[in-house]
């Protein structure tokens, strides 16, 4: 018996099992549209939740901005480190998130 990894929701199943133990999703016989169509359905699931990452680190940086703004009286004076962490860190995680989205959509139209 060795170990893989359920098509559908890739939790570690045996080989042998006939349907996955977690999901419940059959493994027999499948049709390879199905499995294009769950492969598909992954790929959606994954983008939407890279955007929606996004705009929140998004967010962080309009709070970092508001922050920084209240703070130094309208950019008047200079502001603790508290908003100009809050900027790096949301304008970090937006680049990386949005570096991650075009990675997805390229690696997705290799796959085809
Ligand atoms: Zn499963």
């Amino acid at each position: 018996m060795t170990i893989t990894h359920c098509i559908n929701c890739d939790k570690r199943i045996s080989d042998k099992a006939l349907a996955c133990p977690h999901c419940g999703f059959s493994r027999g016989g499948q049709d390879p549209d199905q499995v294009e169509e769950i492969r598909r359905r992954k790929q959606r699931q994954q983008r939407y939740r890279l955007s929606m990452y996004s705009y929140v680190a998004l967010t962080v940086f309009i709070s970092g901005v508001i922050w920084y703004w209240v703070e130094s009286g309208g950019f008047q004076t200079a502001a603790s480190s508290g908003p100009i962490i809050l900027l790096t860190i949301g304008v970090l995680g937006y680049v990386v998130l949005r570096g991650m989205m075009i990675y997805h959509r390229i690696q997705a139209r290799k796959a085809h």
